[in-house]
């Protein structure tokens, strides 16, 4: 269904190889969230939501430089009212669009998401969701359906994403959340919990995947689920890569995906928060280009990560045969 899209791809092997620029705009819409979640930093944060008419121009000012793809991320996204104009604009300017919602919101607004092309729901468990997420899972589950039904009458052809992240909490929930996906008719993913500089010693405990013997197992379940055609998008490669811990890429994600936070800063990458400056006051093309020896130096000096996004998008732009044949997310 949502297979690599190779009109999308072209364009993107275009930008990203041949002009030297990034495809997707991941974009902080606003700066607030309406959960708690235990593992999460970015609910901590507070700033000032930008105004509609500033995220219109940082739009525009995007699609000149070149971006095919926006993504609508961080914080709360369902927490803005002028969501729906704002995809809406995007679309009227030749982009495809993607949203990641925590779903708290999702059965009062699902009807007002037609102009996002790939909805991705974050869920996270199901016996373990409300400790982890602090809501219950039959909330979530109901926007879920809701958003399932709306979509489809609105005929949209990608099926939503649950995207999951494998913690010390929930690897007991994985395979009924691979079986809830198969009957609900979406797709899922999976990513190891990221252990975040500065994140306290006793979140870390209580997140942290400690036994591996059993993350091993669980992981290699996911694999075994894939291989029986549940609706699993990772790549083999990459869920090898998760379950033996091995960071065994070259990341590209800085060259592919623009992290851009409310207020406009350029970041490296979800991980790497250094502020390389502001694309709001500046411009996209400025900042990209006065950027380039400090975006080097920090992805050389990373240490890697696991971020399903990240990983997949840079194996794909290495020409990794499998990863290049499986590709299931735009
Ligand atoms: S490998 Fe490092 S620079 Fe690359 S996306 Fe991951 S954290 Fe960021």
């Amino acid at each position: 269904m949502s297979r690599l899209n190779p009109i999308l791809a072209s364009k993107a092997l275009w930008q990203i190889r041949v002009r030297k620029r990034p495809f997707v705009l991941s974009h902080g819409v606003n700066a607030r969230c309406n959960m708690r979640c235990t593992f999460c930093e970015y609910w901590k944060k507070t700033g000032e939501e930008p105004a509609k008419e500033d995220v219109f121009k940082l739009l525009d000012d995007a699609r000149e430089f070149g971006i095919g793809v926006y993504n609508a991320w961080t914080v709360e996204p369902l927490l803005r009212k002028d969501l729906p104009q704002i995809m809406a604009h995007a679309k009227k300017i030749g982009m495809v669009t993607s949203m990641v919602t925590n779903g708290k919101l999702l059965y009062e607004r699902a009807e007002e998401l037609e102009n996002v092309d790939y909805l991705s729901v974050s869920v996270d468990g199901i016996k373990s969701y409300k400790e982890i997420r602090r809501m219950d899972f039959e909330t979530l589950l109901k926007g879920l359906k809701k958003a399932i039904e709306v979509r489809k009458l609105q005929k949209q052809k990608n099926p939503i994403l649950m995207n999951c992240v494998l913690t010390g909490k929930n690897l007991d929930d994985i395979e009924t959340l691979i079986l809830l996906a198969k009957k609900l008719r979406v797709k899922v993913s999976f990513e190891p919990v990221h252990e975040f500089p500065g994140i306290s010693e006793e979140i870390w405990n209580e997140i942290g995947i400690r036994d591996t013997e059993k993350f091993r197992s669980t992981v290699d379940r996911i694999i075994e689920l894939k291989k029986q055609r549940y609706p699993i998008i990772n790549s083999n490669t990459y869920l090898r890569m998760v379950r033996d811990r091995e960071m065994d890429y070259r990341c590209r994600a800085s060259g592919i995906i623009l992290n851009v936070t409310h207020d406009g800063t350029l970041e490296t990458c979800r991980a790497q928060n250094e502020p390389l400056g502001n694309v709001m006051w500046d411009g996209f093309e400025s900042v990209w280009e006065n950027s380039e020896e400090r975006r080097k130096e920090i992805v050389h000096n990373c240490k890697g990560c696991l971020f399903f996004g990240y990983t997949e998008n840079s194996l794909m732009q290495s020409f990794n045969p499998e990863v290049l044949m499986h590709y299931e997310w735009m």
